[in-house]
Protein backbone atom coordinates (compact mmCIF):
# COMPACT_ATOMS: atom_id res chain seq x y z
CA UNK A 1 0.00 0.00 0.00
CA UNK A 2 1.48 3.34 -0.84
CA UNK A 3 2.02 5.88 1.80
CA UNK A 4 -0.81 8.47 1.92
CA UNK A 5 -0.13 12.10 0.34
CA UNK A 6 -1.14 15.46 1.91
CA UNK A 7 -4.03 15.54 -0.31
CA UNK A 8 -5.39 12.25 0.89
CA UNK A 9 -5.14 13.25 4.50
CA UNK A 10 -6.05 16.82 3.87
CA UNK A 11 -9.05 15.83 2.35
CA UNK A 12 -10.39 12.93 4.90
CA UNK A 13 -9.67 15.58 7.76
CA UNK A 14 -11.71 18.20 5.73
CA UNK A 15 -14.64 15.56 5.59
CA UNK A 16 -14.95 15.40 9.51
CA UNK A 17 -13.17 17.12 11.58
CA UNK A 18 -13.81 20.20 12.96
CA UNK A 19 -10.47 22.12 13.56
CA UNK A 20 -9.87 24.70 16.85
CA UNK A 21 -9.92 28.15 16.64
CA UNK A 22 -10.57 28.45 12.92
CA UNK A 23 -13.13 29.60 11.19
CA UNK A 24 -13.69 26.25 8.70
CA UNK A 25 -13.89 28.38 5.37
CA UNK A 26 -10.56 29.58 5.11
CA UNK A 27 -9.40 25.72 4.27
CA UNK A 28 -11.26 26.74 1.09
CA UNK A 29 -8.18 27.89 0.16
CA UNK A 30 -5.77 27.64 2.82
CA UNK A 31 -3.79 23.95 2.47
CA UNK A 32 -3.99 22.07 6.06
CA UNK A 33 -0.37 20.94 6.97
CA UNK A 34 -1.13 17.01 7.84
CA UNK A 35 2.28 15.50 9.92
CA UNK A 36 3.28 12.75 9.56
CA UNK A 37 6.10 12.34 12.28
CA UNK A 38 7.92 14.48 14.66
CA UNK A 39 11.09 14.35 15.74
CA UNK A 40 13.48 16.93 17.63
CA UNK A 41 12.37 20.84 16.81
CA UNK A 42 11.31 19.09 13.47
CA UNK A 43 7.31 18.04 12.16
CA UNK A 44 7.41 16.52 8.94
CA UNK A 45 4.17 16.30 6.80
CA UNK A 46 3.15 13.52 4.29
CA UNK A 47 4.51 14.74 0.95
CA UNK A 48 8.28 14.90 2.97
CA UNK A 49 8.60 18.56 3.59
CA UNK A 50 10.20 19.47 7.00
CA UNK A 51 9.14 22.31 9.21
CA UNK A 52 10.80 24.60 12.25
CA UNK A 53 8.49 24.11 15.50
CA UNK A 54 9.52 27.39 16.79
CA UNK A 55 6.10 27.93 18.58
CA UNK A 56 6.29 24.73 20.69
CA UNK A 57 3.28 23.39 19.31
CA UNK A 58 1.36 26.38 20.75
CA UNK A 59 3.48 26.67 23.39
CA UNK A 60 3.13 23.11 25.09
CA UNK A 61 6.14 21.54 23.66
CA UNK A 62 9.56 21.95 25.56
CA UNK A 63 12.61 19.59 24.47
CA UNK A 64 11.37 18.48 20.73
CA UNK A 65 9.12 16.22 19.39
CA UNK A 66 9.56 12.22 20.21
CA UNK A 67 11.72 12.40 22.54
CA UNK A 68 13.42 9.08 23.14
CA UNK A 69 13.94 9.57 26.88
CA UNK A 70 9.91 10.52 27.22
CA UNK A 71 8.76 8.35 25.26
CA UNK A 72 10.45 5.30 27.08
CA UNK A 73 9.12 6.80 30.40
CA UNK A 74 5.62 6.39 28.77
CA UNK A 75 5.85 3.47 27.16
CA UNK A 76 7.15 1.81 30.60
CA UNK A 77 4.18 3.53 32.43
CA UNK A 78 1.68 2.35 30.03
CA UNK A 79 3.30 -1.22 30.66
CA UNK A 80 2.29 -1.10 34.25
CA UNK A 81 -0.55 1.36 35.12
CA UNK A 82 -2.16 3.59 32.55
CA UNK A 83 -4.81 5.52 34.67
CA UNK A 84 -6.55 4.44 38.19
CA UNK A 85 -9.54 6.82 39.69
CA UNK A 86 -7.89 9.17 41.56
CA UNK A 87 -10.38 9.49 44.59
CA UNK A 88 -9.69 7.17 47.14
CA UNK A 89 -6.82 5.18 44.70
CA UNK A 90 -4.04 6.86 44.71
CA UNK A 91 0.02 5.90 42.43
CA UNK A 92 3.31 6.16 42.23
CA UNK A 93 3.55 8.29 39.30
CA UNK A 94 1.47 11.08 41.17
CA UNK A 95 2.72 10.98 44.63
CA UNK A 96 6.32 11.68 43.20
CA UNK A 97 5.27 14.13 40.95
CA UNK A 98 3.66 15.94 43.82
CA UNK A 99 6.94 15.95 45.85
CA UNK A 100 8.88 17.21 42.97
CA UNK A 101 6.88 20.15 42.05
CA UNK A 102 6.15 20.86 45.74
CA UNK A 103 10.16 21.23 46.12
CA UNK A 104 10.58 23.34 42.73
CA UNK A 105 7.83 25.61 43.16
CA UNK A 106 7.90 28.76 45.01
CA UNK A 107 7.86 27.91 48.81
CA UNK A 108 5.03 27.62 50.62
CA UNK A 109 3.14 25.71 47.94
CA UNK A 110 2.66 22.60 49.51
CA UNK A 111 -0.76 21.20 48.33
CA UNK A 112 -0.87 19.85 44.06
CA UNK A 113 -4.85 19.36 43.16
CA UNK A 114 -4.91 18.12 39.38
CA UNK A 115 -6.68 18.66 36.32
CA UNK A 116 -7.20 17.80 32.78
CA UNK A 117 -5.70 20.64 31.06
CA UNK A 118 -5.14 24.43 31.07
CA UNK A 119 -8.50 25.92 31.19
CA UNK A 120 -10.16 23.17 33.98
CA UNK A 121 -6.69 24.10 36.11
CA UNK A 122 -8.23 27.66 35.72
CA UNK A 123 -11.66 26.68 36.96
CA UNK A 124 -10.27 24.83 39.86
CA UNK A 125 -8.10 27.82 41.17
CA UNK A 126 -11.45 29.97 40.21
CA UNK A 127 -14.08 27.84 42.26
CA UNK A 128 -11.25 26.92 45.40
CA UNK A 129 -10.39 30.29 45.94
CA UNK A 130 -14.29 31.70 46.36
CA UNK A 131 -15.37 28.68 48.14
CA UNK A 132 -11.75 28.87 50.84
CA UNK A 133 -13.20 32.55 51.75
CA UNK A 134 -17.00 30.69 52.11
CA UNK A 135 -15.34 28.34 54.04
CA UNK A 136 -14.27 31.06 56.28
CA UNK A 137 -17.76 32.85 56.71
CA UNK A 138 -17.03 35.29 53.96
CA UNK A 139 -20.03 34.51 51.75
CA UNK A 140 -19.76 38.18 49.57
CA UNK A 141 -16.73 37.12 48.33
CA UNK A 142 -17.02 35.56 45.01
CA UNK A 143 -15.69 38.16 42.30
CA UNK A 144 -12.06 38.14 40.84
CA UNK A 145 -10.01 40.83 39.12
CA UNK A 146 -8.28 40.41 35.71
CA UNK A 147 -6.24 42.50 33.81
CA UNK A 148 -6.65 44.10 30.50
CA UNK A 149 -5.92 42.28 27.12
CA UNK A 150 -5.67 39.02 29.84
CA UNK A 151 -6.35 35.62 28.32
CA UNK A 152 -6.88 32.47 30.59
CA UNK A 153 -8.47 29.83 28.92
CA UNK A 154 -11.56 29.21 26.90
CA UNK A 155 -14.11 27.52 29.35
CA UNK A 156 -16.83 29.68 30.44
CA UNK A 157 -15.21 30.43 33.80
CA UNK A 158 -12.20 31.22 32.49
CA UNK A 159 -13.37 32.91 29.20
CA UNK A 160 -15.05 34.98 31.81
CA UNK A 161 -11.61 36.40 33.41
CA UNK A 162 -10.47 36.34 29.90
CA UNK A 163 -10.35 40.03 27.84
CA UNK A 164 -9.85 38.96 24.27
CA UNK A 165 -13.18 39.92 22.53
CA UNK A 166 -12.76 37.82 19.15
CA UNK A 167 -12.70 34.95 21.95
CA UNK A 168 -15.09 36.00 24.55
CA UNK A 169 -17.67 38.53 22.54
CA UNK A 170 -20.21 36.41 21.38
CA UNK A 171 -20.61 34.50 25.06
CA UNK A 172 -20.99 37.45 26.87
CA UNK A 173 -24.49 36.26 28.12
CA UNK A 174 -22.97 33.14 29.98
CA UNK A 175 -19.76 34.60 31.68
CA UNK A 176 -19.63 36.16 34.79
CA UNK A 177 -17.72 39.73 33.90
CA UNK A 178 -14.76 40.23 36.57
CA UNK A 179 -13.43 43.87 37.57
CA UNK A 180 -10.97 44.85 34.76
CA UNK A 181 -7.94 46.38 36.32
CA UNK A 182 -5.41 48.01 34.05
CA UNK A 183 -2.52 46.00 32.22
CA UNK A 184 1.40 46.39 33.41
CA UNK A 185 2.59 45.86 29.80
CA UNK A 186 2.69 48.45 27.12
CA UNK A 187 0.15 48.58 24.72
CA UNK A 188 -0.38 47.72 20.93
CA UNK A 189 2.02 49.89 18.69
CA UNK A 190 3.82 51.80 21.78
CA UNK A 191 7.78 51.85 21.24
CA UNK A 192 9.57 50.01 23.57
CA UNK A 193 11.19 51.49 26.78
CA UNK A 194 8.49 53.27 28.72
CA UNK A 195 7.31 49.66 30.97
CA UNK A 196 8.31 51.59 34.14
CA UNK A 197 4.89 54.17 33.77
CA UNK A 198 2.52 51.42 32.52
CA UNK A 199 3.81 49.64 35.71
CA UNK A 200 3.33 52.49 37.75
CA UNK A 201 -0.40 53.12 36.23
CA UNK A 202 -1.32 49.38 36.09
CA UNK A 203 -0.33 49.44 40.07
CA UNK A 204 -2.53 52.52 41.54
CA UNK A 205 -5.44 50.97 38.73
CA UNK A 206 -5.23 47.88 40.71
CA UNK A 207 -4.93 49.87 44.04
CA UNK A 208 -8.35 51.85 43.41
CA UNK A 209 -9.90 48.56 42.42
CA UNK A 210 -9.14 46.90 45.44
CA UNK A 211 -9.62 49.35 47.84
CA UNK A 212 -12.89 49.85 46.55
CA UNK A 213 -14.08 45.74 46.25
CA UNK A 214 -11.89 44.02 47.84
CA UNK A 215 -14.85 43.10 50.16
CA UNK A 216 -16.23 41.34 47.29
CA UNK A 217 -13.43 39.85 45.48
CA UNK A 218 -12.20 36.58 45.95
CA UNK A 219 -9.16 36.70 43.72
CA UNK A 220 -6.72 38.17 41.50
CA UNK A 221 -6.23 36.68 38.76
CA UNK A 222 -2.58 37.47 36.11
CA UNK A 223 -0.41 35.83 33.84
CA UNK A 224 2.84 36.48 34.92
CA UNK A 225 5.11 38.13 32.96
CA UNK A 226 4.00 37.85 29.43
CA UNK A 227 0.46 38.37 28.27
CA UNK A 228 0.98 35.49 26.11
CA UNK A 229 -2.38 35.18 23.50
CA UNK A 230 -2.95 39.21 23.96
CA UNK A 231 0.15 39.11 21.80
CA UNK A 232 3.49 38.27 23.98
CA UNK A 233 2.50 41.67 25.85
CA UNK A 234 5.98 41.43 28.58
CA UNK A 235 5.75 43.59 31.81
CA UNK A 236 8.54 43.76 34.73
CA UNK A 237 8.31 41.66 37.84
CA UNK A 238 8.43 44.66 40.06
CA UNK A 239 4.32 44.85 39.36
CA UNK A 240 4.03 41.26 40.62
CA UNK A 241 5.98 42.30 43.85
CA UNK A 242 3.90 45.06 44.48
CA UNK A 243 1.01 43.08 43.52
CA UNK A 244 1.62 40.20 45.96
CA UNK A 245 1.98 43.06 48.72
CA UNK A 246 -1.68 44.48 47.73
CA UNK A 247 -3.10 41.38 47.68
CA UNK A 248 -2.19 40.74 51.38
CA UNK A 249 -2.85 43.76 52.45
CA UNK A 250 -6.83 44.02 50.96
CA UNK A 251 -6.98 40.06 51.87
CA UNK A 252 -7.94 39.01 48.74
CA UNK A 253 -6.26 35.51 46.62
CA UNK A 254 -3.66 36.00 44.40
CA UNK A 255 -3.86 33.71 41.18
CA UNK A 256 -1.10 32.76 39.11
CA UNK A 257 -1.54 31.66 35.67
CA UNK A 258 1.63 30.17 34.55
CA UNK A 259 -0.03 27.83 32.18
CA UNK A 260 2.11 29.21 29.18
CA UNK A 261 5.34 30.79 31.31
CA UNK A 262 6.10 28.20 33.42
CA UNK A 263 8.63 25.52 33.13
CA UNK A 264 11.16 27.78 32.20
CA UNK A 265 10.22 30.04 29.60
CA UNK A 266 10.86 33.25 31.15
CA UNK A 267 14.39 32.53 32.02
CA UNK A 268 13.31 30.92 35.66
CA UNK A 269 11.52 27.58 36.10
CA UNK A 270 8.78 29.59 37.23
CA UNK A 271 8.04 33.47 36.55
CA UNK A 272 7.08 34.00 39.76
CA UNK A 273 10.70 33.36 41.50
CA UNK A 274 11.84 36.67 39.50
CA UNK A 275 9.15 38.52 41.35
CA UNK A 276 10.09 36.59 44.57
CA UNK A 277 6.65 35.93 45.49
CA UNK A 278 4.41 33.25 46.58
CA UNK A 279 0.75 33.05 44.83
CA UNK A 280 -2.21 31.45 46.58
CA UNK A 281 -2.33 29.35 43.77
CA UNK A 282 -0.01 28.60 41.02
CA UNK A 283 -1.70 27.09 37.70
CA UNK A 284 0.46 24.80 35.86
CA UNK A 285 -0.42 23.16 32.20
CA UNK A 286 1.08 23.01 28.90
CA UNK A 287 4.77 22.43 29.20
CA UNK A 288 4.00 20.08 32.98
CA UNK A 289 4.09 17.46 30.92
CA UNK A 290 6.53 18.83 28.24
CA UNK A 291 3.78 18.81 25.49
CA UNK A 292 2.89 14.92 25.50
CA UNK A 293 -0.37 14.97 27.19
CA UNK A 294 -2.46 16.91 29.13
CA UNK A 295 -2.70 17.48 32.43
CA UNK A 296 -2.66 20.89 34.72
CA UNK A 297 -2.01 21.45 38.50
CA UNK A 298 -2.99 23.79 41.02
CA UNK A 299 -0.66 24.23 43.79
CA UNK A 300 -1.66 26.13 46.66
CA UNK A 301 -0.70 26.42 50.16
CA UNK A 302 -1.43 24.87 53.79
CA UNK A 303 -3.63 27.81 54.94
CA UNK A 304 -5.94 27.48 52.20
CA UNK A 305 -5.70 23.47 52.01
CA UNK A 306 -6.77 23.74 56.05
CA UNK A 307 -9.96 25.79 55.71
CA UNK A 308 -11.54 23.12 53.68
CA UNK A 309 -10.26 20.12 56.00
CA UNK A 310 -12.78 19.17 58.30
CA UNK A 311 -15.83 16.67 58.98
CA UNK A 312 -17.64 15.76 56.06
CA UNK A 313 -20.85 17.25 57.39
CA UNK A 314 -19.37 20.44 57.50
CA UNK A 315 -19.56 20.13 53.42
CA UNK A 316 -16.36 22.40 53.30
CA UNK A 317 -15.10 19.38 50.99
CA UNK A 318 -13.94 20.47 47.36
CA UNK A 319 -16.07 18.05 45.73
CA UNK A 320 -14.50 18.58 42.19
CA UNK A 321 -12.89 15.85 39.82
CA UNK A 322 -12.56 15.54 36.05
CA UNK A 323 -12.28 11.55 34.70
CA UNK A 324 -8.55 12.03 34.14
CA UNK A 325 -7.36 13.62 37.65
CA UNK A 326 -4.03 12.76 38.08
CA UNK A 327 -3.56 10.41 34.79
CA UNK A 328 -0.75 8.01 35.13
CA UNK A 329 0.89 8.15 31.73
CA UNK A 330 0.68 11.78 31.65
CA UNK A 331 2.24 11.84 35.50
CA UNK A 332 4.88 10.18 34.45
CA UNK A 333 6.01 11.80 31.49
CA UNK A 334 6.26 14.97 33.60
CA UNK A 335 8.29 13.39 35.94
CA UNK A 336 10.26 12.24 32.80
CA UNK A 337 10.48 16.41 31.60
CA UNK A 338 11.39 17.37 35.15
CA UNK A 339 14.34 14.27 35.04
CA UNK A 340 15.64 16.26 31.80
CA UNK A 341 15.35 19.93 33.66
CA UNK A 342 17.62 18.05 36.29
CA UNK A 343 20.13 16.30 34.16
CA UNK A 344 21.00 19.21 31.93
CA UNK A 345 20.60 22.29 33.77
CA UNK A 346 18.29 23.44 31.23
CA UNK A 347 17.44 27.12 32.62
CA UNK A 348 21.23 27.90 32.84
CA UNK A 349 21.09 26.60 28.96
CA UNK A 350 18.15 28.60 28.13
CA UNK A 351 20.07 31.85 29.39
CA UNK A 352 22.44 31.20 26.86
CA UNK A 353 19.87 29.97 24.14
CA UNK A 354 17.84 33.62 25.46
CA UNK A 355 21.11 35.63 24.67
CA UNK A 356 21.33 34.18 21.11
CA UNK A 357 17.77 34.93 20.36
CA UNK A 358 18.41 38.77 21.67
CA UNK A 359 21.25 38.78 19.02
CA UNK A 360 19.70 37.63 16.17
CA UNK A 361 16.30 39.91 16.71
CA UNK A 362 18.22 43.22 17.82
CA UNK A 363 18.92 43.94 13.69
CA UNK A 364 14.54 44.22 13.20
CA UNK A 365 14.31 47.16 15.58
CA UNK A 366 15.67 49.16 12.87
CA UNK A 367 13.22 47.76 10.64
CA UNK A 368 10.76 50.08 9.03
CA UNK A 369 7.60 48.20 9.81
CA UNK A 370 8.61 47.16 13.57
CA UNK A 371 7.11 49.28 16.30
CA UNK A 372 8.64 46.84 18.91
CA UNK A 373 10.91 43.90 19.92
CA UNK A 374 10.74 42.57 23.10
CA UNK A 375 11.94 39.46 25.12
CA UNK A 376 11.50 37.91 28.03
CA UNK A 377 13.90 34.74 28.60
CA UNK A 378 12.74 31.77 25.63
CA UNK A 379 10.19 34.34 24.24
CA UNK A 380 10.77 36.97 21.74
CA UNK A 381 8.16 38.94 20.06
CA UNK A 382 8.44 41.15 17.14
CA UNK A 383 5.26 43.59 16.73
CA UNK A 384 4.72 45.09 13.00
CA UNK A 385 2.75 48.48 12.23
CA UNK A 386 1.70 50.61 9.02
CA UNK A 387 3.10 53.60 10.43
CA UNK A 388 6.07 53.19 13.13
CA UNK A 389 5.81 57.06 13.33
CA UNK A 390 2.41 57.04 15.08
CA UNK A 391 2.25 53.14 15.92
CA UNK A 392 -0.75 52.82 13.13
CA UNK A 393 -1.29 48.94 13.37
CA UNK A 394 -2.58 47.23 10.17
CA UNK A 395 -6.33 46.70 9.70
CA UNK A 396 -6.65 42.88 10.98
CA UNK A 397 -8.73 42.56 7.44
CA UNK A 398 -5.84 42.76 5.94
CA UNK A 399 -4.49 39.31 7.95
CA UNK A 400 -0.83 40.36 7.46
CA UNK A 401 -0.15 37.74 10.14
CA UNK A 402 -1.72 34.79 7.56
CA UNK A 403 0.48 36.26 4.82
CA UNK A 404 3.48 35.77 7.22
CA UNK A 405 2.35 32.50 8.22
CA UNK A 406 2.35 30.81 4.69
CA UNK A 407 5.85 32.74 3.63
CA UNK A 408 7.53 30.91 6.37
CA UNK A 409 5.93 27.73 5.97
CA UNK A 410 6.78 27.64 2.52
CA UNK A 411 10.51 28.19 3.86
CA UNK A 412 10.20 24.95 6.17
CA UNK A 413 9.37 27.23 9.48
CA UNK A 414 6.13 27.07 11.65
CA UNK A 415 5.39 30.87 12.75
CA UNK A 416 1.71 31.91 13.89
CA UNK A 417 1.68 35.31 14.50
CA UNK A 418 -0.93 36.91 16.84
CA UNK A 419 -2.79 39.40 14.50
CA UNK A 420 0.56 41.50 13.38
CA UNK A 421 3.08 40.30 16.27
CA UNK A 422 4.91 37.37 15.49
CA UNK A 423 6.87 35.24 17.82
CA UNK A 424 9.50 33.08 18.94
CA UNK A 425 8.75 30.49 21.53
CA UNK A 426 11.09 27.35 20.63
CA UNK A 427 11.62 24.06 22.21
CA UNK A 428 14.84 24.49 24.39
CA UNK A 429 16.75 21.97 22.20
CA UNK A 430 17.05 24.64 19.50
CA UNK A 431 20.48 25.01 18.82
CA UNK A 432 22.35 28.56 18.23
CA UNK A 433 22.63 28.08 14.68
CA UNK A 434 19.09 26.82 14.59
CA UNK A 435 18.22 30.31 15.91
CA UNK A 436 20.39 32.73 13.56
CA UNK A 437 18.34 30.52 10.84
CA UNK A 438 14.20 31.03 12.05
CA UNK A 439 15.04 34.44 12.39
CA UNK A 440 16.86 34.86 9.29
CA UNK A 441 13.72 33.16 7.84
CA UNK A 442 11.31 35.25 9.52
CA UNK A 443 12.43 38.54 8.46
CA UNK A 444 12.30 36.93 4.80
CA UNK A 445 8.70 35.88 5.62
CA UNK A 446 7.69 39.07 7.45
CA UNK A 447 9.19 40.83 4.00
CA UNK A 448 7.06 38.59 1.96
CA UNK A 449 3.91 38.60 3.96
CA UNK A 450 3.96 42.97 4.23
CA UNK A 451 4.89 43.14 0.59
CA UNK A 452 1.77 41.24 -0.32
CA UNK A 453 -1.03 43.76 -1.75
CA UNK A 454 -3.81 44.56 0.86
CA UNK A 455 -6.71 42.37 1.55
CA UNK A 456 -5.29 39.47 -0.88
CA UNK A 457 -6.00 36.60 1.94
CA UNK A 458 -9.06 39.03 3.03
CA UNK A 459 -11.11 36.17 2.97
CA UNK A 460 -9.36 34.78 5.65
CA UNK A 461 -10.31 35.38 9.35
CA UNK A 462 -9.08 37.81 11.60
CA UNK A 463 -6.79 36.50 13.86
CA UNK A 464 -4.23 33.51 14.04
CA UNK A 465 -3.67 33.09 17.87
C1 LIG B 1 -3.18 28.01 27.05
C2 LIG B 1 -3.53 28.85 28.21
C3 LIG B 1 -4.64 28.58 29.00
C4 LIG B 1 -5.64 27.48 28.67
O1 LIG B 1 -5.07 26.21 28.65
P1 LIG B 1 -5.78 25.06 27.78
O2 LIG B 1 -5.01 23.84 28.08
O3 LIG B 1 -5.66 25.50 26.35
O4 LIG B 1 -7.20 24.98 28.22
C5 LIG B 1 -4.87 29.37 30.10
N1 LIG B 1 -4.04 30.37 30.42
C6 LIG B 1 -2.95 30.67 29.70
C7 LIG B 1 -2.05 31.77 30.13
C8 LIG B 1 -2.67 29.93 28.55
O5 LIG B 1 -1.63 30.25 27.78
Amino acid sequence: MSRPSNADISRRDLAHVWHPCTQMHDHEQLPLVPIRRGEGIWLEDFDGQRYMDAISSWWVNLFGHAHPQLNAALREQAETLEHVILAGFTHEAIVELSERLVALAPPGLTRCFYADNGSSGIEVALKMSVHAWRNQGLMKKTRFIALENSYHGETLGALGVTDIPLFSETYQPLLQAPLRAPSPAAPAGAPDGDCDRYCDLALAGMEALLAKHAHEVAAVIVEPLVQGAAGMRMYSPRYLTRLRELCDQYAVYLIADEIAVGFGRTGTLFACEQANITPDFLVLSKGLTAGYLPMSVVLTHARIYEVFYDRYETLKGFLHSHSYTGNALAARVALASLDLFAQGDVIAANRQLALVMAEAIAPLRAHPKVSSVRQTGMIAAIELVRDKASGTPYDWRERRGLAIFQAALKRGLLLRPIGHVVYFMPPYIITPEQIHWMVATAIEAIDEGLRAPAGASSEIGPSMA
